[in-house]
């Protein structure tokens, strides 16, 4: 999932773990947002799947994959409500920082956006969301529910790098790998977060290079995916000494 449309919106629950009455809060997306379905077998190329529009408001049931911006977006800022667990965004319990657990709080939540987007007392953080993996619930009619949880089996993001064109346009290049298909893969964004290409490549990071290249892009910063796998390490290792040898050069 990724999007600049979401809404965080408070409820009140009884906290299963601690039995107090507690005050939390929950994410809702908007329709702008883009996903990628799991519908595609796991031998499919996820990344010639285009994404596409959610299209409806959804209440996010989990997040995790990558994490940082989550992080920066969300459990720093509204620390009260949100943690982070086994790599998973949840709601908190405001008293004992128990999860409270999305099917006891659901249908408060989807009722309370609806409510409150109605009185306008909603407001879009506009901030960027990137997730790999996330369960949603779309909204319909505001009433019933439909599960929908997306992950990409197949692919995993490594890196991020930010990018500038020669126009002085900024983006990002993701560079995924599958171990499956020993393949690499990279997706180019704009600046709003417009995918602007996806392309699967061969094993060999020098085709990774050569089409940043071809493409006339600048890498600013690099990113792992998650700090703290040493999977993403191991991608970032091997892609600064191919950009090395490819007579790319850090500034200090
Ligand atoms: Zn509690």
């Amino acid at each position: 999932m990724l999007t600049k449309e979401w809404y965080k919106v408070p409820f009140s629950a009884d906290c299963p773990n601690c039995g107090a009455q507690t005050r939390s809060a929950a994410i809702v997306v908007g329709p702008a947002s883009s996903v990628r379905d799991a519908g595609f077998a796991p031998e499919s190329d996820i990344l010639m799947k285009p994404w596409g529009r959610l299209d409806a408001f959804a209440l996010v049931e989990s997040l995790a994959g990558r994490t940082e911006d989550i992080e920066r977006s969300i459990v720093n800022r509204f620390h009260s409500e949100f943690a982070f667990t086994n790599g998973r965004l949840i709601s908190i319990c405001e008293h004992c920082e128990e999860s409270l657990p999305p099917a006891a709080t659901r249908s408060t939540v989807m009722n309370g956006f609806v409510r409150l987007g109605q009185r306008r007392l909603l407001v879009n953080e506009r901030m960027l969301l990137f997730a790999s993996d996330a369960a949603l619930t779309e909204f319909r009619g505001g009433t019933s529910l439909e599960e929908s949880p997306m992950q990409d089996p197949d692919y995993a993001l490594m890196l991020i790098c930010d990018a500038e064109s020669v126009n002085g346009e900024s983006g990002t290049i993701e560079l995924w790998h599958s171990i499956a298909r020993n393949e690499y893969a990279i997706v180019v964004k704009g600046h709003e977060g417009m995918e602007m290409l996806r392309d699967a490549l061969n094993d060999d990071l020098k085709d990774v290079v050569a089409a940043i290249a071809d493409l006339r892009l600048v890498l600013t910063q690099l990113h792992l995916a998650q700090a703290s796998s040493p999977y993403c390490a191991l991608a970032r290792d091997l892609f600064l000494e191919v950009l090395n040898d490819a007579g790319y050069r850090q500034a200090s």
